[in-house]
């Protein structure tokens, strides 16, 4: 079958690699239908550090294949979501809600060889892993697809900014970045009750856009001291209730505890990069940070009837879609910002 294939800095490959098969009984074997790429995955690419030649892609879904004797959840035929890590939904972190610390987890393409851009995957414990987008298995309307791949982690990533940070009624909320995943923090915000979200660090017109159609109050097009100010203008001088930093660069996440009101609190989910925080500057605030990596699965259940009744739309993310033959291109694409997130179309 064909996967992704990571050979180094910025190099991807379809290759030819081996079928998966049930190695445990509490595996499945999916049949991948769509992939996305997320901002993770571009870290790779740009040669980060990760191992090469290694598989690649932790945002996907498709049809149960095959499972082990032990599966009950799942049976061959159902159409799932597969978040970006496995976990096995029976140790005392997965039954609290935090899968992402499970003992017995891990990511796609390094605990495990197989990966979310290919043809099929194994996925490891199936039961605390998988979950139906509908009760019965069945496949949902095309049109919610998108949507639905994006609570394996772009769209449940936003939401823990959100849930974190405690976003209540009223609220203004200012979201920092505007990538995929800070278009979901837009949303997330408005789900929880946010009167007023300002989305900043964009000047790019289609994001901007992309941001109102999600929810977005006010764009500030301005980074650093600048957007600090201009979110000082827009709040009469006492910054914003709640920030969400979600790209999780340096300057982002010192313009993200600085735009933040005394008292209030910055959810992040930018996986931090070079990120030393100024403790005096939380101490003289009293400001709460809160976030981490989102416990997709924990989420899905949650988000999902919004999505399946069309009250949210967070698959628009996904502004540009190719066969999984043109993997190397949606890289490209996405790495020179010509698309905000590629969506695969794998089968
Ligand atoms: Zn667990």
């Amino acid at each position: 079958m064909k996967a992704a294939v990571y050979h180094g800095n910025h190099t991807i490959r379809l290759d030819e690699v081996p079928e998966p098969t049930i190695k445990h009984p509490t595996d499945a074997i999916v049949d991948i239908e769509y992939a996305g790429v997320c901002g993770s995955d571009l870290w790779t690419y740009r040669d980060q550090g990760a191992a090469a030649p290694n598989r690649i892609g932790h945002e996907f879904v498709g049809t149960v294949r095959e499972v082990g004797s032990e599966v009950r959840s799942v049976r061959p035929g159902d159409w799932v979501i597969v978040p970006f890590r496995y976990s096995d939904g029976t140790c005392g972190y997965c039954r609290k809600g935090l899968e992402t610390s499970c003992v017995n987890g891990g990511f796609w393409g390094r605990e495990t060889a197989d990966a979310g851009q290919g043809e099929a995957a194994c996925v490891p414990f199936a039961d605390g892993t998988l979950v139906k987008a509908l009760p019965d298995g069945s496949r949902p309307d095309e049109r919610l697809i998108p949507s639905l791949l994006t609570l394996s982690d772009v769209f449940t990533t936003g939401y823990h900014a959100a849930v974190s940070a405690h976003v209540s009624k009223g609220d203004v909320v200012t979201v920092v970045g505007d990538g995929a995943v800070g278009l979901c923090a837009i949303m997330a915000a408005k789900m929880l009750g946010a009167s007023c979200v300002i989305n900043a660090g964009s000047s790019h017109a289609d994001r901007n856009a992309l941001a109102q159609s999600f929810g977005a109050d006010q764009i500030i097009t301005s980074r650093g001291d600048e957007a600090v100010d201009d979110v000082m203008k827009l709040t009469g001088g006492e910054g914003s209730d709640v920030v969400l930093e979600c790209v999780g660069s340096a300057q982002s996440f010192d313009t993200a505890l600085r735009m933040c009101t005394a008292g209030g609190t910055v959810g992040y989910v930018g996986l931090p990069h070079g990120v030393a925080i100024d403790a005096g500057l939380l101490f003289r605030g009293n400001i709460t940070i809160a976030g981490g990596m989102s416990p997709a699965h924990h989420y899905i259940a949650a988000t999902m009837p919004a999505v399946l009744s069309g009250e949210i739309n967070p698959g628009m993310v996904y502004t540009k879609q190719y066969p999984l033959g043109d993997i190397a291109l949606a890289y490209d694409d996405m790495d020179h910002r010509r698309t905000i997130k590629p969506l695969i179309r794998v089968r």
